[in-house]
């Protein structure tokens, strides 16, 4: 085809198109292409030359015929993105860009259980449904010529082909780009039951001789003495249509019988009606086999009356009964919507379009094409401004072997990881996406080749439930979460058990402490000591069922008389705390302290770990925007003797003996002071401000020591330090 041949087309169609930009178009890609060839020895130019032809037949836009000349420059020539974006606008680079980034998909292996995310993928990532109308174009002409196509080559095409372009084609509506590309696909995977199919066809011909012919006659007088206008077609099945109904319902060749079928086109929904009413009086019908596709359109939109009557010559016979426009529709799907100019009431009408505020249907975005059909003012603009919407709520990426994994949008790495598998997941440490590491907290795009990296040691933080979105990964994290606590209350228990059974002189050995597991009501060993790290069991009963004489007394004195320095702030132990994963780094703010017996929480730093802080403390103000770094915690049982840090400020008249008082005061009740900073005030009487850092079991300790000062006559307030 000729350069003006191909402005002809267009101009023949639309008198308003952009002649400067399409001969623009035409000599940028020739000159692209320059000395490039096809498989067949041909000019590469025919190439996208023969793909705007194909769009031109379809009555498509001046954009995307430019787009159609263009669409292979960026991916295969010198050209650059920005050079079109100069040459030929935002609007022409956005749809090549479009079609440069689907072209990578075709690298991808593609196995057949991938297609239908692929197919997503595909329209997830063509925001502008004219990009899947180049797309689709330029798959139907690599078709046509995949005869020159080596044939291991030529298998493999044909074969994405019918899993991915063709469905494709056939949800857009495109009956005939479906078809076209099955034929030719069909031949290639299956050639022998393609000949079988052909020759059968060809006898069936002969034989029946001119009824295909006999029967359009009969039915057009008969619809016409009715006062309807009718164009009957009749025609024969195509091969691969007969052998999927062959393998879908396991018939044999002869056992097909509806072989036939013919489309009666009318002009108005009531017609479509009238007509089947008239097939029905003139031939007997198949019972059940009558399909109402006008009040319950297909997903796609087609729209259509199906009925199996038997024929002359007892032929069952298939009628397909639309209107005209239902019938374009029918063929060209979303590329049809550009063609009419004058939209509106009228012609919803003769769809039998009727527009419920509620559409169940899958295929919204079909719904809503027809919708802005019907309030654009400009057919020219309906294309441009439809944005695929379906599959928008949805990112699809792959993994290094090229396997495709659906997401929801908004999706992490963390996510992906679950979604391959648990243990993927619970081992996940860092990412890779398209080759860079990126934080786990990225948000994963269409298109995305992500690599996880994992280590064996890792436990999933608990604060990755707040990250992923996924169900599964939110569950998987929750187990693992779970899990580990109950690694850390049985280690806890078992620290607890061992303390007790050193003070008996004894060694914990496992044996024993298995033969007291049922006497204690547990499962296992595990369970039993996880039952002790909760508080759930006393460390004394574990013992007295392991048949060891205890001395309750002298182990609960023991405690007071505890004077060694063995404190969660030194952090040699390991804090009792529920809520956190084992492995996870816990302290506890250092400006208030924290003791059992007081609400806590935990706020996660990346990198860090969990600091624990006083549910009062004024300190967590400043995290009330970052709900995702609140952990749950919970105090769990403290080992016996354990010390923690709480805070207190102590006002104090300035009298002799008055910090005395004070000091002798918390050592009476076994508190140990770890740090004190004093501050005068001055005012009717003098007053010390106190600061100190208390070390004591828990918060019935702490608040022993804190009235005991209050009780002091010096004393005038004493309050648990806020910051
Ligand atoms: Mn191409």
């Amino acid at each position: 085809m000729r350069q003006y041949e191909l402005v002809e087309r267009v101009t023949n169609y639309d008198p308003d198109a952009d002649e400067d930009m399409l001969n623009r178009a035409y000599i940028y890609a020739m000159k692209a292409h320059g000395t490039q060839t096809r498989a067949s020895g041909e000019a590469y130019f025919n190439h996208p030359l023969e793909v705007a032809a194909i769009l031109a037949d379809m009555k498509l836009d001046t954009a995307t015929i430019v787009a159609a000349l263009l669409h292979d420059t960026v991916e295969d020539t010198e050209a650059t993105h920005q050079e079109i974006v100069e040459k030929f606008g935002e609007e022409i680079a956005s749809l090549v860009d479009g079609l440069t980034k689907i072209a990578k998909l075709d690298m991808v292996t593609k196995e057949a259980t991938q297609a239908e995310n692929l197919r997503k993928l595909l329209l997830a990532m063509s925001k502008d449904v004219r990009v899947l109308l180049v797309k689709l174009a330029d798959r139907l002409h690599n078709m046509r010529t995949l005869n020159h196509v080596k044939p291991e080559k030529r298998a493999r095409v044909a074969q994405e082909t019918m899993d991915i372009y063709a469905p494709l084609a056939g949800r857009m509506g495109m009956q005939l780009i479906r078809d076209e590309m099955e034929d030719i696909a069909f031949k290639i995977l299956n050639p022998d039951a393609n000949k079988v199919i052909a020759d059968r066809l060809a006898r069936l011909h002969e034989e029946s001789g001119d009824m295909l012919r006999e029967i359009e006659v009969a039915l057009t007088k008969e619809l016409a003495s009715h006062g309807i206008n009718a164009s009957v077609k009749g025609r024969e099945k195509r091969a691969y249509s007969i052998w999927r109904k062959m393998e879908r319902k396991h018939l044999a060749l002869d056992q097909l019988s509806d072989i036939f079928a013919f489309r009666v086109l009318v002009e108005s929904v009531d017609d479509c009606y009238l007509a089947l009413g008239m097939v029905h009086q003139t031939w007997r019908a198949v019972p059940d086999k009558f399909k109402d596709y006008i009040s319950n359109p297909k997903q796609n939109d087609y729209r259509s009356l199906h009925t199996i009557v038997i024929g002359p010559h007892s032929m069952r016979v298939e009628m397909q009964i639309r209107t005209k426009l239902m019938h374009e529709i029918a063929e060209r799907g979303v590329a049809a919507h550009a063609l009419y100019k004058d939209v509106g009431e009228a012609k919803m009408a003769q769809l039998g379009v009727r527009v419920p505020a509620a559409e169940s249907n899958a295929y919204r975005w079909l719904r809503h094409l027809m919708e802005v059909l019907q309030e654009g003012d400009s057919p020219k603009e309906f294309l441009e401004h439809t944005r695929l919407e379906l599959f928008h709520d949805q990112v699809f990426c792959f993994t290094p072997k090229g396997q495709l994994i659906a997401l929801p949008r908004g999706a992490t790495p963390i996510d992906f990881a679950y979604a391959l598998h648990t243990s993927i997941g619970d081992s996940c440490v860092g990412v890779k996406i398209n080759g860079r590491h990126a934080p786990l907290v990225t948000q994963l795009k269409n298109g995305d080749e992500v690599v996880i990296v994992r280590s064996d040691a890792q436990v999933p933080p608990p604060a990755w439930e707040a990250i992923a979105i996924t169900g599964k990964a939110k569950a998987a994290i929750r187990r693992a979460t779970r899990a580990a606590i109950r690694k850390q209350f049985a280690g806890l228990g078992r620290e607890i058990i061992e303390a007790l059974l050193k003070k008996q002189k004894h060694e914990l050995v496992d044996k024993e402490l298995t033969a007291a597991v049922p006497r204690l009501g547990h499962k296992n060993v595990d369970d039993a000591l996880a039952a002790v790290g909760r508080g759930e069991l006393s460390g004394l009963d574990v013992l007295k069922a392991m048949g060891l004489a205890v001395d309750e007394k002298e182990i609960r004195a023991s405690r007071r008389k505890l004077t060694t320095k063995k404190g969660a702030t030194d952090g040699r132990l390991s804090l009792p705390v529920r809520g956190a994963a084992a492995n996870v780094a816990l302290k506890i703010h250092a400006a208030t302290g924290a003791v059992p017996g007081e609400r806590i929480v935990g706020i996660s730093t990346p990198g860090e770990g969990i600091t624990i802080y006083p549910i009062f403390a004024q300190a967590l103000e400043q995290f009330d925007q970052q709900p995702e770094r609140w952990v749950d915690l919970a105090w769990g049982v403290a080992e016996e003797g354990m010390r923690f840090p709480a805070r207190i400020k102590v006002i104090l008249i300035n009298e002799v003996g008055a910090l005395g008082q004070v000091t002798q005061l918390i050592g009476e009740h076994g508190g140990n002071i770890d740090e004190l900073q004093m501050q005068a005030r001055h005012g009717v009487r003098d007053f010390f401000e106190l600061t100190i850092l208390l070390e004591v079991f828990d918060n019935r300790h702490l608040n022993d020591i804190m009235n005991g000062l209050k009780s002091r006559p010096l004393v005038s307030e004493v309050d648990r330090v806020a910051g």
